[in-house]
């Protein structure tokens, strides 16, 4: 990200927080550019303290901007954890309202809020969750037309969508716009979760041609919550991989999940010079 778009976005964070922070003093920042702040610091403590995590890279996180495209059984833990992590800027997409037959698995969503809007519930509730991170909501569909205008200005996104459709456009708009993407998907008890960096590892397509013939949705073949919480919960943890610069992310590769047998099956893959979407 350019020095200018850190700049941008973490003034607005510090804006945002500044706001929803009753005895914060007004022009006073909350977080200096290159430190964290007392408060940050405890926050984020348990994460600090691992070998593998420390301030430079939870202030990668602080500078990142997500996009979470859809705010359903995926969405819920991606964006529950990517705001409690701290990353800087989170955009949800989803244009549906909360239903009843959604409460078992999207937690986001509580059943006072049956025939309000996903996107606008979501934001709420990270909002209250962590008031230093910025959340936006973008209450409509993401399809081929409209993706490449809502992933433009994040650095990174999380596709929780639940249609082979809306996946290919994802994955198309990220490749032509170079931003990093998380693929993710369940139906039943299984799923799958992969990385991809634009350019320089296999994107969706390469790893999947075309959509299933057949394939299921979640209304007809049905869907566990726990399953979803797991590829939700894997999604966030290789967002926050790739963010933070922390190795091993599923690069050139997709992780099969099988939970009923709880068989984890990483699976190589490798860009396809043909790909119509990130290919030569
Ligand atoms: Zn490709």
């Amino acid at each position: 990200m350019s020095s200018s778009r850190r700049g941008l976005f973490r003034s607005a964070a510090q804006a945002a927080a500044r706001a929803a922070i009753p005895d914060a003093v007004p022009g006073e920042p909350t977080a200096s550019p290159d430190t964290l702040s007392p408060d940050e610091l405890e926050r984020y403590s348990r994460q600090l303290v691992l070998e593998q995590w420390g301030e430079a890279e939870q202030l990668r996180l602080r500078d990142a901007s997500v996009l979470i495209v859809g705010a359903g059984a995926l969405g819920s833990p991606v964006a529950a954890y990517l705001a409690g992590a701290g990353v800087g800027r989170i955009g949800i997409v989803d244009g549906d309202d909360v239903e009843l037959s959604n409460l078992h698995r999207q937690h986001l969503h509580h059943t006072s809020e049956i025939g309000v809007s996903k996107a606008h519930g979501a934001a709420a509730k990270l909002q209250l969750l962590n008031p230093e991170v910025m959340v936006e909501p973008y209450q409509v569909r993401l399809d081929a037309g409209n993706a490449e205008g809502l992933v433009l200005g994040h650095d990174l996104i999380v596709d929780c969508s639940d249609t082979f459709a809306t996946r290919y456009a994802v994955n198309a708009a990220c490749c032509q716009t170079g931003a990093w993407l998380v693929e993710g998907g369940v139906v039943g008890v299984t799923g799958m979760v992969m990385s991809i960096r634009p350019g320089s590892s296999a994107c969706y397509r390469c790893a999947f041609e075309a959509e299933p013939a057949d394939a299921p949705t979640c209304a007809e073949a049905g869907v566990l919550g726990p399953a979803a919480g797991v590829v939700g919960s894997l999604q966030a943890l290789e967002a926050m991989k790739l963010l933070a610069g922390v190795p091993g992310a599923l690069l050139d590769a997709f992780l099969q999940v099988e939970l009923l047998t709880g068989s984890f099956l990483r699976v190589a893959t490798r860009r396809r010079d043909d790909c119509p979407d990130c290919g030569d």
